[in-house]
């Protein structure tokens, strides 16, 4: 690893920590924040990391009035031996940098994002939260600072990484949600920026989110933006079937976001010999399928929520109610081993897991 130095600048009061049992999510965010710019012909500097604050930038910034940003999502979970533990992050940072080339953002070294993110949590470790269900939630982001209202890629940039405490995102259990398939809107097209995970995608399915909420559906299922046919997502998840016993899921397309989950599951059901097949899938089918009695679970993929499972489609003013609207056996195998595994309760066959080692010896500014 080249040389990568980070001045640490203390916090001189510590913010109170909630109750676990009342966190919920996004809400609350920890004592310190990482930091670091670009400039173009220097490239990232000043890697920093200090008391969690706002951050002062000009009306003019890009950022504000084009998106160029990109931001990622992963967890860090507190173990019952007391150790911090993340799940598979390098795939973050390595999408991280799918998203900035998609951006025209230059892309940030992978490992100095890493040791940053490590050496941010260990100095804010106590917020890490312990209750069952309860994790510590980090969010990456790039955006473009320079002060110019021209359509360009800017010239400056900041990575920043904050963490936030977040509560069980099943507080009664796990419970499947009822789904509206959208049939108006669509979230991404193939050529466009559905793969990566860019401000943009998300105001643009804010509008469907809304109207299939007033209807009393919880996501969306989304299609394929040109024939609207073939399923791409679920609200902000990628999405499984269990049909006759073979788990589908939609192929990579070009405008379905890679998951990690998404391939975290694949990796698992492969593990357990089980068929899982990516391909191509249409709504037409799902219906088929569920109409020959072979719809036996579906369910969304995610790090929030990890896994959540599909109660109810809503299709073309039918209703379709999976598994009598229950948690499906396979749905409910895969959520506990996989939150298993990231809670270091279950073995990792797949090396999966890193540990973030407690480090005394932080050096102030
Ligand atoms: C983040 C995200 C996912 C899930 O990705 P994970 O890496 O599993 O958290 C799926 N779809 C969209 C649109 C997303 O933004």
């Amino acid at each position: 690893m080249t040389n990568f130095q980070i001045e640490i600048n203390h916090s001189e009061h510590k913010k109170e920590k909630p109750e676990s049992s009342e966190l919920v999510f996004g809400r609350v965010f920890t004592d310190h924040m990482f930091i670091m710019d670009y400039t173009a012909g220097d490239g990232w500097h000043s890697a920093r990391i200090v008391p969690y604050q706002p951050i002062a930038l000009d009306p003019a910034s890009m950022i504000f009035h084009y998106g160029q940003s990109v931001f990622e999502g992963l967890k860090a979970y507190w173990t019952k031996d007391e150790k911090v533990l993340l799940f598979r992050p390098d795939r973050n940072f390595h999408r991280l940098n799918q998203s900035n080339d998609r951006l025209c953002i230059p892309h940030i070294d992978e490992e100095h994002a890493l040791q940053a993110l490590k050496e941010l949590i260990n100095i804010d470790r106590e917020w890490v939260p312990k209750a069952e269900g309860t994790s510590l939630y980090i969010r990456p982001f790039v955006i473009a600072t320079e002060p110019f209202l021209g359509v360009a890629p800017a010239k400056r940039y900041q990575f920043i990484i904050i963490l936030s405490p977040v509560g069980s995102y099943y507080k009664e259990g796990i419970q499947p949600v009822k789904i509206a398939v959208e049939q108006q809107f669509v979230r991404a097209v193939q050529g466009g920026t559905g793969t990566a995970k860019t401000g943009g995608n998300y105001a643009s399915s804010l509008k469907a989110q809304e109207v299939s909420s007033q209807n009393g559906y919880s996501q969306v299922l989304w299609l394929d933006g040109k024939e609207k046919k073939y399923i791409e997502e679920v609200g902000s998840m990628n999405v499984f079937f269990k049909i006759d016993g073979e788990v589908i899921t939609p192929a990579l397309n070009g405008s379905i976001l890679n998951g990690v989950t998404r391939s975290s599951i694949i990796e698992l059901l492969q593990h357990w010999n089980v068929t899982v097949t990516e391909r191509r899938i249409s709504m037409d089918e799902i219906k088929e399928a569920y109409k020959a009695g072979k719809l036996e679970e579906a369910f969304g993929t995610g790090t929030a929520a990890v896994i959540s499972p599909i109660g109810e489609f809503f299709w073309q003013d039918e209703q379709m109610i999976i598994n009598e609207g229950n948690t499906g056996e396979l749905s409910k195998k895969l959520y506990d081993t996989l939150t298993g595994i990231q809670k270091g309760e279950i073995e990792d066959p797949f090396k999966w897991v890193q540990e973030v080692e407690l480090r005394h010896a932080v050096s102030f500014r």
